[in-house]
């Protein structure tokens, strides 16, 4: 028997099972005036692999068809039918939407995941990638010449899904947010036009996204890293409250280098609460990033250190394993300021809350360096240093949901009533929460004047960045 298929990459077409003998007349004109579309729809053998998303509870969503792209052109061709026959319309790309907004009942599903070249610049300063391609492959492709990009340690999730909201991980401080290495974008629009050199439409997708249109094509910038000091310390539980509020002060040190990133993870392995750092240092000089990993570890009892010299692609295959599978959700994401002793406090009681043998988490990332610099040219609204906060409680099975939320909300409540929180975090955040609160009053206003005009019927409307 074969492996099933990656989805990732070019997946095999037969009009007569992936259309199907009776399709629904609603796709009728986009199946005869354009025979070499690759549409999928139910009766397609690929259907049900190929609607598969991390968040279980939409997964059983049926859309009408999953379209697969493999040329900007169709994206115009598939954007032009749905607006023409009034269909509802969502793009999907790694998958990794934390409120399943990539499969919606009914729509047709532009699948974006063949989208995924990779192109190398001359001078080796930026890749210009497909809109579809996963950060695996990013990460991947860079590590054979020596170069990274900003990325997440989750490499699984799309490339641009990640970099749209902000996008956080462990090279942030060191070369600025995923936003901020997007130099340009290929864009199709509601009107079914390529957009390409319309700054206004760039700064508004550096932050909100798929709010605007298809982005088919994105240059980032790229930077010599062959290897780093990268991976996990597993720190004494008891001493957690005084090692946060320790990281917190080595961190308002004026001199702290931009290279150096940590984030400390709460968590309960085997029944029992734990805290991670998790250490990076983005740069080859080994001596000085030695000298900031021995003061990390003198902040406690170090039960386990797992920091080596690895390369970014080495550090996102140690997390794979770890990486929450599909789940039911309740993720919240949020901003603060600085992790308080008020802050430290509503994270250690939360993390040992969690029941025995559930993988919740919360993570956290001191964000500062090239990642606080003022970028005009991005509607990502945090400019000064913060905490990146993530509360990840997946569920294998629905009946747990209830507990996971209650455990989420608790801690994003907790936060607001003491004052703390400064800004929810679009991709993760959930719907219930303010978009507004995302990009402060004045960004908000002026990406709610683009949307408008770029998407005055509100085709994009599948999306994390809400107008309405
Ligand atoms: C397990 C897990 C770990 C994560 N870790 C991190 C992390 O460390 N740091 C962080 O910042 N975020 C993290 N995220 C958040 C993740 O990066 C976002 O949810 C991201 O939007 C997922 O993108 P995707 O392409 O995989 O998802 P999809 O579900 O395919 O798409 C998400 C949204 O983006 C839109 N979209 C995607 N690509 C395009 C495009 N090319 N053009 C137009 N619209 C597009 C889709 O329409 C959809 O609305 C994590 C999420 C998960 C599930």
């Amino acid at each position: 028997m074969s492996a099933s298929p990656d989805f990732r990459y070019k997946i095999e077409f037969d009009p007569l099972t992936d259309i199907g003998p009776r399709p629904s007349t609603q796709l009728a004109d986009l199946i005869s005036k354009h025979p070499k579309l690759k549409i999928y729809t139910s009766s397609s053998p690929h259907f049900q692999g190929m609607k598969a998303i991390w968040n279980l509870e939409y997964a059983p969503n049926e859309p009408l068809a999953l379209v697969r792209v493999t040329a900007p052109s169709e994206v115009s061709t598939v954007i032009k039918f749905c607006v023409t026959n009034n269909l509802p319309l969502a793009v999907r790309s790694g998958g990794h939407d934390l409120w399943g907004r990539s499969l919606i009942d009914g729509a047709v599903i532009l699948d974006i995941r063949e989208l995924n070249q990779i192109v190398l610049a001359e001078d080796q300063k930026s890749i210009t990638i497909g809109g579809g391609t996963q950060t695996g492959d990013v990460v991947n492709f860079l590590d054979g010449h020596g170069l990274v990009t900003p990325c997440t340690l989750a490499s699984v999730t799309g490339h641009l899904g990640w970099a749209f909201s902000g996008g956080f991980g462990p090279l942030v401080n060191a070369f600025g947010l995923g936003v901020d290495q997007i130099i340009n974008a290929k864009i199709v629009t509601a009107d079914g036009e390529m957009q390409e050199d319309d700054s206004e439409l760039l700064w508004g997708i550096k932050g909100a996204g798929g709010a605007f249109g298809v982005i088919t094509e994105a240059k980032f910038k790229t930077y010599p890293l062959p290897k780093m000091l990268g991976g996990m310390l597993i720190f004494k539980f008891d001493e957690a409250e005084n090692i946060l509020s320790d990281v917190q002060k080595l961190l308002d040190e004026e001199n702290v280098p931009a290279q150096l990133s940590i984030g400390c993870h709460f968590s309960k392995r085997g029944g029992a609460p734990t805290l991670t750092m998790m250490f990076s240092w983005a740069s080859v000089d080994f001596e000085e990033g030695k000298k900031w990993l021995d003061k990390v570890k003198s902040l406690g009892t170090v039960m386990m250190d797992m920091v080596s010299e690895i390369t970014m692609k080495k550090w996102c295959d140690i997390i794979a394993p770890m990486l929450p599978q599909a789940s039911y959700n309740s993720s919240r994401s949020f901003f603060i300021s600085k992790l308080s002793a008020e802050a430290a406090k509503i994270l250690l009681t939360a993390s040992t809350k969690v029941p025995e043998s559930l993988q919740w988490g919360i993570g956290t990332f001191f964000i500062g360096g090239e990642a606080i610099k003022p970028q005009p040219t991005s509607s990502f609204v945090l400019r000064e240093r913060f905490v990146f906060l993530h509360a990840l409680a997946p569920v294998p099975e629905k009946k747990q949901l209830t507990e996971s939320i209650e455990w989420t909300n608790d801690i994003l409540n907790q936060m607001k009533d003491e004052g703390l929180v400064k800004a929810n975090y679009l991709a993760i955040m959930g719907h219930d929460l303010s978009v507004q609160e995302c990009f402060g009053e004045e960004n908000f206003e002026r990406l709610k004047a683009l949307k408008w005009k770029v998407d005055p019927g509100n085709v994009f409307k599948h999306v994390p960045a809400q107008f309405t």
